[in-house]
């Protein structure tokens, strides 16, 4: 049988509830490429994780790619801090870090330091980027705006290294507990903590600056340790296309290739045509393509339904110039619904078609959650999609004689 090639698109948030005349936000948009995959393709609904659950988009897409998070998650930092292009070392902790303002009791007066720039953040970053404290050794690299990532290297506690976020205003600094075989670590982290502040507060960028940006805060922690690669585990040469660091990060910690797409955002901006035209070409040379779009999570967030319906039009028309490629199947899914009536993460089941494969007609014919909910696949765990995948694409045999 002949091995066919592999394109996952995954759209971030795609399943909703009714919001509007009892219908979701695909049932009321038409989706004219959608609707051509579901007439020659096998369609069904997945938990991203498991029946009740609400994904993280961190966790989904680990348990898509068959990664089950129980195992193999290592806490946001270390995925955050590879999707910065950090090399990691195992054993070397992670957090996720922003720069904020405090004032001298440690308060947090704002989380974003009043929006600091990128470039700001930058010069910034060059005052803290190394420093040894008590034998553990810091890294700090800033990325977009007010946000960064902290590497730690040195000898790891037994425990959960805690936040040192307060993840609220007006609340202070929380400083680690110097408890049990994580007491020196902790010790570290403050002094650390408090030398960023001294640094940063007499930083003639922060001078002018009504909120200076004079403070770093950690949270989401995590120990980075080596996973075995995709390419081994499935025999695919893997890509990814992305805009978000966390996906990169991701892309990276299961060893696919990360190729940066020039106007890929992440955001409602992003340039889903240069996208479908890099996956085009990406799946010449790889065996499995990772096409990752975020617009309808972050429209779900903000409530914006518009906003999601223009998202789908526009993901639509990126899906249409991805019609006629050639030994190759298209799965099509999301990593968890964001129904914009709730503004978050839901539990609900996405919708997953899977196309350029022979298929039963179970009648559907428009792409929505509950058209999907009447095919073949019925309603399928995160977990099992890589295997359904090995068996569409070709690659596996006969379990028993
Ligand atoms: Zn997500
Ligand atoms: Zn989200």
């Amino acid at each position: 049988m002949v091995k066919k090639k592999v394109m996952l698109v995954i759209i971030d948030g795609i399943g909703s509830l009714p919001v509007r005349d009892g219908k979701t936000e695909w049932e009321l948009t038409r989706t004219p490429n959608l609707d051509r995959f579901m007439r020659c393709g096998v369609y069904g609904l997945m938990y991203s994780i498991r029946m009740g659950v609400i994904p993280g988009s961190d966790t989904s897409h680990l348990n898509i790619l068959g990664y089950t998070p129980e195992k193999y998650y290592p806490g946001r930092g270390p995925l955050e801090a590879l999707g910065a292009g950090i090399v990691l070392k195992e054993g070397e902790i992670a957090f996720r870090a922003n720069f904020a303002t405090v004032d001298d009791m440690f308060n947090v007066i704002d989380r974003r330091a009043g929006r600091v720039s990128t470039q700001e953040a930058y010069l910034l970053s060059k005052e803290i980027e190394h420093m040894v404290i008590d034998g553990y050794e810091f890294f700090f690299k800033s990325t977009i705006e007010h946000r960064g990532v902290l590497v730690v290297r040195g000898k790891l506690p037994g425990r959960h290294i805690e936040d040192t976020d307060p993840h609220e205003t007006g609340k202070p600094v929380v400083w680690p507990k110097p408890s049990g075989d994580g007491a020196r670590l902790a010790n570290a982290i403050t002094k650390y903590t408090k030398e960023v502040y001294k640094r940063l507060s007499r930083h003639n960028i922060n001078t002018n600056r009504k909120l200076p940006a004079n403070i770093v805060l950690l949270r989401g922690a995590g120990v980075y340790k080596k996973v075995e690669p995709f390419e081994k585990r499935y025999g695919m040469r893997a890509c990814c296309i992305a805009g978000g660091a966390l996906y990169k990060g991701i892309a990276r910690y299961v060893g696919m290739d990360v190729i940066d797409v020039k106007g890929a955002t992440g955001g409602y901006d992003s340039d889903l045509d240069a996208k479908a035209h890099a996956a085009r070409e990406l799946i010449k040379t790889y065996d499995f393509v990772m096409l990752h779009v975020k617009g309808m999570d972050n429209a779900g967030h903000d409530g914006n339904i518009r906003m999601r319906v223009n998202m789908i039009k526009k993901i639509d028309r990126m899906l249409g110039k991805l019609t006629d490629l050639k030994d190759t199947i298209m799965v099509i899914t999301g990593d968890h619904s964001t129904p914009p009536t709730k503004m978050a993460h839901s539990h609900e089941p996405v919708p997953i078609i899977i196309y350029g494969v022979e298929a039963r007609d179970y009648g559907a014919r428009k792409f929505c959650e509950v058209e999907c909910g009447k095919g073949e696949l019925g309603r399928i765990c995160g977990d099992q999609l890589m295997q359904l995948i090995l068996s569409y694409s070709g690659r596996t045999e006969k379990y028993g004689s």
